[in-house]
């Protein structure tokens, strides 16, 4: 479908106002979304590189319309990110995150999940309390909940997002820099944060079999990462030879295509039966 202004406009150069106009139908569009089971998380597997095994997953949105059909978190996240809907989404994406991890705890099995935060939950300073309730709530261990943050979503607003996230520090929850390595200030920043881990961007991990320029990248942030005390993960693993370069590198975690796409919770499950049966 290509209609003029609206959601499924594909294929040209949309002028500003149409921009506009789409971004605006989407967060119109969202509200209801939550409310109507349009929208569901999928889990993405981390592994430890050290022994393959699964430690925890990334929860994704994932956002099926019935007219529009799939929609791409790349597009419609940001427009979210603006609004105060992305309270809601950050929450909804959470209280499944959490409710996955509580059910593999009632099965024995040990698994973290990740949680995307936008600029304006660390703006937010009740949104610890928010957290803190939940992990209660539910009886998760804090060290198995992980938010991702980005560092321009850090630098936005610096003074206001420390004390957020020392308090969600405090908690127990793990904290990781994601997207790491398109950001400027990078180095500086990173000691003055209280994380725990950071994320390579997959742009440079996509090209690490090919392009040295990347290799390099790749393999200081691993040692900057380690110096600093830091763990590792890569992200958009999607070649052998690339997950191999690093074990090399002595990266800690790996999460990719190689490994397996995000997927629905119930096609998650059968995919962790069939890795803990062989
Ligand atoms: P991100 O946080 O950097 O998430 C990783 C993205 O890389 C995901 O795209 C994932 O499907 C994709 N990916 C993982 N492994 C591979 C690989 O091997 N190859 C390739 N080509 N891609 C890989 P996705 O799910 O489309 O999400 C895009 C972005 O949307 C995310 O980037 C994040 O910024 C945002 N997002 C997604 N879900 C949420 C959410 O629940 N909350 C917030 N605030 N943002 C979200
Ligand atoms: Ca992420
Ligand atoms: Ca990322
Ligand atoms: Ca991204």
């Amino acid at each position: 479908a290509a209609r003029n202004g609206d959601v499924a406009v594909r294929g040209y150069a949309p002028s500003m106002g149409q921009i506009f106009l789409r971004r605006f139908q989407l967060v119109t569009h969202f509200r209801q979304a939550l409310d109507t089971g349009q929208v569901e998380v999928h889990f993405q597997p981390k592994i430890a590189l050290r022994d393959r095994e699964v430690i925890g997953v990334e929860a994704l949105v994932r956002w099926s319309h019935p007219e529009f059909g799939r929609l791409d978190p790349d597009e419609f996240v940001p427009a979210v990110e603006a609004t105060g809907l992305v309270d809601a989404l950050t929450c909804f994406v959470m209280e499944r995150a959490l409710e996955q991890v509580r059910g593999w705890l009632d099965r024995g099995l040990r698994l973290s999940a990740a949680v995307n935060l936008s600029v304006r939950n660390l703006a937010d300073e009740d949104f610890p309390d928010v957290v803190a309730e939940a992990l209660g709530r539910t009886g998760v261990p804090p060290e198995l909940l992980t938010f991702e943050l980005t560092e321009s979503g850090v630098m936005a607003d610096p003074e206001r997002a420390l004390p957020v996230l020392r308090r969600l520090h405090a908690l127990g929850v793990v904290l990781a820099v994601d997207d790491f390595g398109t950001g400027y200030s990078s180095l500086a920043y990173l000691r003055q944060l209280p994380v725990d881990e950071v994320k390579i961007d997959k742009s440079f991990v996509f090209g690490m079999g090919s392009d040295l320029s990347d290799m390099a990248v790749v393999r200081s942030i691993i040692e900057l990462g380690h110096s600093l005390g830091l763990a590792v993960v890569a992200e958009g693993v999607e070649e052998d030879a690339v997950r191999d370069q690093l074990v090399g590198m002595g990266c800690d975690t790996a999460q990719g295509y190689l490994i397996s796409r995000p997927l629905p919770p119930d096609r998650f499950e059968a995919w962790l039966r069939a890795r803990t049966v062989r």
